[in-house]
């Protein structure tokens, strides 16, 4: 990292609101937060991706679960006002992922998760705190189509939804998975435990390193809230590291 992507790094740390945040060695050299120990997580059942072929590419492999999805009417948000399904976007063979809800506005007419506001904050988290470019990572989301005015997804959305995602993850085999808010960790750890209970925890996913942390739209109304996601995403850094 150069002197001007070091300055980006503190002042980028310093917006998200992490205080003690300094240029002295000194404060590089602090311990580091102790390791928690990775938590089994329950198994997604009855989800199990097609059996793959060897010889094709997860590119290959993801196109053919979009092709799988088709013009989707599995369940009832095909006619509830959506204007396309929102599959996924970046690097199918990425050692990150991210995981969000479902598609907003935005999202629903460009046909790419998280291009919103809520998808700029999910970007300079990824730019500028990871210091990853996006077209790196994988993004998809937990069901494909946007839900009417917002709303939550209702359970039997996410039930016709939930075995894309898990082939999706099983084709890109990434090392990290961050889940964004309380319907992407709940759906993949099958819990229903609260998301500020769980977040920036270590958990496994099927080989892969689990961290829940706050959706973005969620940090965009509650920004005091970019601190503890700050400290998820150094998790994060970690683990890619150790992966
Ligand atoms: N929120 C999400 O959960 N996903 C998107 O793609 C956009 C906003």
């Amino acid at each position: 990292m150069d002197r001007s992507q070091v300055k980006e790094h503190l002042t980028f740390a310093g917006e998200l609101g992490v205080a003690g945040v300094s240029r002295d060695p000194a404060w590089r050299r602090r311990p580091a937060s102790p390791r928690r120990e990775p938590e089994a997580a329950g198994a997604p059942g009855d989800a199990r991706p097609a059996p793959l072929s060897f010889s094709r590419t997860s590119a290959e492999a993801l196109t053919a679960v979009r092709a799988d999805i088709g013009d989707c009417t599995r369940c009832k948000l095909h006619a509830l006002g959506r204007t396309q399904i929102v599959f996924g976007v970046g690097n199918p063979d990425a050692d990150l992922m991210f995981v969000g809800e479902a598609p907003g506005g935005d999202e629903d007419i460009q046909g790419i998760p998280f291009v919103g506001r809520a998808g700029q904050l999910l970007t300079d988290i990824i730019e500028k705190g990871l210091q990853i470019p996006r077209k790196d990572v994988y993004i998809a989301n937990v069901i494909k189509c946007r839900p009417p005015g917002n709303r939550n997804p209702e359970p039997d959305e996410i039930e016709q939804c939930e075995p894309f995602l898990f082939r999706q993850i099983e084709i890109i085999q990434p090392k990290v998975i961050v889940t964004l808010g309380k319907f992407a960790a709940q759906t993949l750890l099958r819990t229903d435990a609260p998301i500020s209970r769980i977040r920036g925890r270590t958990f496994e996913y099927r080989g892969a390193k689990l961290v829940p942390t706050f959706h973005p739209a969620y940090l965009l109304r509650n920004p005091a809230s970019k601190r503890e996601v700050w400290e998820d995403m150094k998790l994060v850094r970690r683990l890619l590291r150790e992966g």
